[in-house]
């Protein structure tokens, strides 16, 4: 089976290494195809064709959507879009609303932070960015990394910035719709990414799955950085029976930041139907 590796950020999202040194990563990690797929931006993808023309790697154009599903619970969901052509005017101009959201919600959990006695968050956070456009909460994880607050950034998310905790400022992404229109507008496929990380119930997931369906969602990621072995071979089965293709990706962010290095995760069950069987291009 060819090494497809279609999720991986850069540092213009929350990722630390450029897209030039994570395709190098990836051509050592033995990818024959990596996706960046980074966070609501598509800024990195030349930089990032240009390394795989020279590393002899097939760059698949990606992105990965924030995206609140049903605004009750507002459960925020990624839906990664491979593929690609980010030039598609209408992903661009959503993508650029999803940003300018993100430097509010910035200012509000550094205010938040403010008010159990941690000063100066929104600074620390922006010395973190190379992209001001894209500022998230790993780059707060790594300020109170820095700060000598929290040991590091696995453990940031257990005790701040996440539901019922300091720093956490529910915020409103895309819809659901919006994002996979955005996608198949631009020409790419949408998928689910990391379904196993979502805070919802078992019948819950199979709405989504079924809406996502209907809005015409071709993948789901089933091997994932972001996924235990247990959650593997759940996705595998929800994706044979909802008749969903597989994606295979690291979710990698940074040395010892992330569970595997790009190219180097378990492969996909081999009945499943692998999702870069859709890229026609
Ligand atoms: P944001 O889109 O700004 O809300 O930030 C979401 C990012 O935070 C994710 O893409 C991950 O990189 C990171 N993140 C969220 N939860 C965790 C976690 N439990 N452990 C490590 N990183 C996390
Ligand atoms: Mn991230
Ligand atoms: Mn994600
Ligand atoms: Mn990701």
């Amino acid at each position: 089976m060819k090494n497809f590796d279609l999720h991986n950020h850069s540092n213009f999202s929350d990722g630390m290494l450029t897209p030039a040194a994570l395709v190098e990563l990836a051509k050592k990690g033995g990818c024959d195809a990596l996706a960046l797929t980074d966070h609501d931006t598509t800024l990195g993808l030349e930089e990032a064709a240009a390394a795989a023309r020279r590393h002899d790697v097939q760059l698949v154009p990606g992105v990965e959507i924030s995206v609140t599903w049903r605004n009750a619970r507002a459960t925020t969901l990624h839906i990664v879009g491979l593929n690609i052509d980010p030039a598609h005017a209408p992903l661009q101009a959503g993508l650029q609303a999803i940003r300018e959201g993100r430097k509010t919600r910035a200012e509000r959990i550094a205010a938040d932070l403010e008010r159990i006695g941690i000063a100066s968050a929104l600074e620390g956070a922006y010395g973190h960015v190379q992209n001001p456009e894209m500022i998230g909460r790993t780059h707060f994880a790594r300020f109170l990394v820095e700060r000598g607050i929290v040991r590091d950034t696995a453990a940031v998310f257990q005790r701040y910035l996440v539901a019922g905790k300091p720093g956490y400022v529910a915020h409103q992404w895309a819809t659901l719709a919006q994002a996979v229109a955005w996608i198949k507008g631009a020409g790419g496929v949408a998928v689910i990414a990391h379904p196993g990380r979502y805070k919802i119930t078992p019948q819950e997931m199979r709405d989504l799955l079924a809406e996502f369906k209907a809005l015409g969602g071709a993948a789901i990621e089933v091997v994932t950085g972001s996924h235990t072995r247990q959650h593997f071979s759940e996705y595998a089965k929800l994706a044979r029976e909802f008749g969903f293709h597989a994606s295979r990706g690291a979710d990698y962010h940074a040395p010892g930041e992330s569970s595997y290095a790009p190219g180097k995760l378990p492969d996909l069950p081999a009945d499943l139907l692998p999702v870069w069987q859709l890229f026609d291009h």
